[in-house]
């Protein structure tokens, strides 16, 4: 009777042993077998910022370009109709350091540009021949100048000349970008270096993908001091650097043809 009962203890405790491996083993299982939902799971999280320089190029080209060349980013250059040999010559840097060209209009002339549909094409048309004839590449990217939604377009075209417009540039094949992270160096001629790098800190803050604007023009002397700054911080907030393309993330605060 004793050794029945120490019988039925021992093999009660060599199933519990069994039925612990079994859930221990279908608990490695679980991790190791789908290696592919694991690497999906990684790439998912992935942080991405996307730089943007609009309006150049200009005399902070060069210096944007070495900043940029120093530490192996790629960033996004919304260029403007700008036709000397300086500008040739940085037009050339952009391309040739693996940096993307945008369309940000020939003219960037606001009163011309949103003044019709007609006048939006012909004015990103204009730019886009420049440029195939000065480095080979016709950009297939926009910013508006003022972004999408912007409302000084209505004094030259009226109310629903942004929607307009958006619609037939999508129609095009064209893709627009505004920004989710403006640095504010527009906010003042020249906007302190401080203030430059603390709104990219607080803006991209709890944002898994961000469109960095910024503007690359004579002025801007600030935004060049910044921006190794604002590089470190957001190497260190865990981002990589991407340029922004037709089939990228976008962000656009009008979307195309809504008014
Ligand atoms: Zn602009």
């Amino acid at each position: 009777m004793k050794y029945l009962i120490y019988g039925i203890i021992a093999a009660l405790f060599m199933m519990i042993c069994v039925f612990t491996l079994q859930i221990g083993g279908k608990g490695v299982a679980a991790v190791l077998l789908p290696p592919s939902s694991a690497a999906a799971a990684v790439t998912s999280s992935d942080k991405i910022a996307y730089l943007t320089f609009d309006d150049g190029p200009s005399q902070s080209t060069s210096r944007i370009l070495d900043i940029l060349q120093k530490d192996g980013i790629k960033a996004t250059f919304f260029v403007t109709g700008k036709t000397s040999d300086y500008s040739k010559q940085m037009l050339h840097r952009i391309v040739d350091e693996g940096h993307t060209l945008g369309n940000h209009t020939y003219s960037h002339d606001y009163k011309r540009i949103y003044a019709s549909v007609g006048a939006f094409k012909a004015d990103v048309d204009r730019l886009n021949r420049f440029l195939e004839e000065t480095v080979g590449v016709r950009p297939n990217i926009l910013r508006y100048p003022g972004g999408s939604n912007n409302h000084l377009s209505w004094r030259s075209g009226g109310r629903h000349i942004m929607s307009a417009i958006t619609r037939e540039m999508s129609s095009l094949g064209y893709q627009y970008f505004d920004w989710n992270v403006s640095s504010t160096d527009a906010a003042a001629v020249t906007q302190s270096k401080e203030a430059i790098v603390e709104s990219v800190k607080s803006n991209s803050s709890g944002k898994k993908q961000i469109i960095v604007l910024m503007h690359d023009m004579d002025v801007k002397t600030t935004t060049v001091e910044a921006l190794p700054e604002i590089i470190s911080y957001l190497q260190h907030s865990g981002y990589h650097f991407d340029v922004l393309g037709k089939d990228s993330y976008t962000f656009q605060f009008l979307r195309p043809g809504k008014s």
